[in-house]
């Protein structure tokens, strides 16, 4: 969709008028039902713009997600995914993960940075699943937050990805995102979690993630958002200067 604009962008200049009869105010004044409304065209739009969104950590059981996500903290997932490539072939089990020797695991995962605290999260991870869970990935929010190295976002991810469980993931673009699209005010990702649930159907949970990780690896940069290419400006208030 590509509605005209009764004023533009121009670099230093923000609109405060949309040919759709949005304005900067609509934004501030939205009821909770207008901001549902819009967050679902948000949705709809990115789902037909990105088709392909998905997880783009490679693994092929719950356990070899729990690795990659725990690995991709502060690291992107085409790292993640070089490591994880050989790392997958000599650890198979939880208990491969147990009996690990610290200083050869570090070795093993030493580009994806932060590796001294990944070790030790995943060796104690290992344990831990052998110990308590029957080197299971367990499949409960509360199971997963008891593992260490794992918060909410990372078990959302396992929820959504490996068990088809729906779980909204608050990675640095889908705060930004949120944030910049008004879906929350809130800096702490628990709490765009929160904010983000209202607003997007459960089943809608995880693909919406995705997608906002998408739509900010391409368009909405922390940088640069390219605001006049977007094709969310008329639903955003940001592009309004709000
Ligand atoms: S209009 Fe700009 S700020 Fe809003 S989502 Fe698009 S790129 Fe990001």
């Amino acid at each position: 969709m590509t509605p005209k604009k009764a004023a533009t962008r121009t670099a230093g200049k923000k609109k405060t008028q949309h040919s759709t009869g949005r304005t900067a105010v609509s934004f501030s004044r939205e009821t909770l039902r207008q901001k549902r409304t819009r967050a679902k065209q948000i949705d709809k739009r990115l789902a037909a713009a990105y088709p392909d969104a998905r997880c783009t950590l490679n693994f092929k059981n719950p356990l070899e997600l729990l690795v990659a996500t725990i690995l991709a903290a502060q690291c992107t997932d085409e790292r993640v995914n070089l490591v994880t490539r050989k790392l997958f072939r000599k650890y198979r089990t939880a208990k491969a993960y147990a009996q690990a020797e610290a200083g050869i695991f570090e070795k093993d995962i030493t580009s994806v940075g932060f590796f001294r605290n990944k070790t030790k999260s995943l060796l104690a991870c290992g344990r831990l699943l052998l110990d308590r869970y029957s080197g299971k990935v367990p499949k409960t929010m509360e199971e997963l937050l008891s593992l260490p190295g794992v918060g909410r976002k990372t078990a959302n991810v396992i929820l959504g990805n490996a068990f088809g469980i729906p779980g909204i993931v608050v990675d640095t673009h889908v705060g930004r995102l949120s944030r910049r699209l008004g879906l929350s005010d809130q800096g702490d990702p628990d709490k765009v979690e929160q904010d983000l649930m209202p607003l997007i159907p459960q089943n809608r949970w995880t693909i919406f993630s995705h997608l906002l990780v998408f739509h900010g690896r391409r368009i909405c940069s922390a940088r640069k958002p390219d605001c006049p290419n977007c094709l969310l400006r008329d639903l955003c208030p940001w592009a309004f200067g709000v």
